[in-house]
């Protein structure tokens, strides 16, 4: 969290244990509480809702509308609202909308990855990109696919003209390093392009990335030296 995140935070803190206590009244609540349903399929014990039907008191299932639930997001985010709660005396879940509210709340998608006002790294419809976070394999495949497209696309970018083999030796390393981080790699790049390979090859053993990747570093080396292919190098 960066020092504005942390200020933001104490400030919402600070506000929800003071105001009450000094008898003071925001512009703008800090907090809401929005209730998207009263409908909800169990009877807990302790829960006003049930008291109330067991005393047969009238009560009347509701469900809030959609744009009814985006009004109160679009006039609330931009006045110093600081947090919300979805729900009161209902079940949200049971909500046909919720998850279409849950998105309009997130701000629409993010296709980048951003902090959060809580220093998270964010994307898609809020999506925290936590350390431990699961990744389904269908979201893994998309990755992997989004990711070797752009390392073709960055390879095509060099118009380096390499045959199969070296090829995907560059290729893996974009893949692995980034293009930003690829192109510091200026010696090898030059050497490539003078079709010096076995030079090529000097140039990608004397780096740090080829103590840092082990064996991936080694047998990229042998199929750049040697233009050998990488199932002809895991047979022997
Ligand atoms: S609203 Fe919540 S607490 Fe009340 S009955 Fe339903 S699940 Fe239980």
């Amino acid at each position: 969290m960066n020092l504005t995140q942390n200020l933001k935070w104490l400030r919402y803190r600070a506000k929800w244990y003071l105001n009450p206590q000094l008898h003071l009244v925001s512009k703008f609540p800090t907090h809401l509480d929005i209730e998207t349903t009263t409908a909800c399929n169990l009877k807990c014990t302790m829960c006003p809702r049930t008291q109330i039907l067991k005393l047969g008191k009238p009560y009347e299932v509701k469900f809030m509308e959609l744009n009814l639930f985006k009004k109160i997001i679009d006039q609330s985010k931009d006045r110093g609202l600081f947090a919300i709660n979805l729900n009161a005396s209902g079940e949200p879940l049971i909500n046909k909308d919720i998850a279409e509210m849950i998105r309009s709340h997130e701000g629409g998608y993010a296709e980048k990855v951003y902090l959060d006002s809580v220093g998270v790294p964010t994307g898609g419809w809020g999506h925290a990109f936590l350390v431990g976070s699961r990744i389904p394999l269908p979201v893994a495949t998309a990755l992997f696919d989004m990711d070797f497209r752009t390392a073709i696309d960055d390879y095509n970018s060099f118009n380096l003209d390499l045959c199969e083999n070296r090829k995907a030796v560059i290729v893996d390393m974009l893949f692995n390093l980034g293009i930003v981080r690829f192109k510091t790699f200026k010696k090898l790049i030059a050497r490539i392009h003078a079709r010096d390979f076995s030079g090529a090859a000097d140039e990608m053993v004397d780096s740090k990335w080829y103590g840092q990747v082990g064996k991936r570093a080694q047998m990229l080396v042998k199929m750049m030296r040697e233009d050998r292919s990488y199932k002809s190098i895991m047979e022997v």
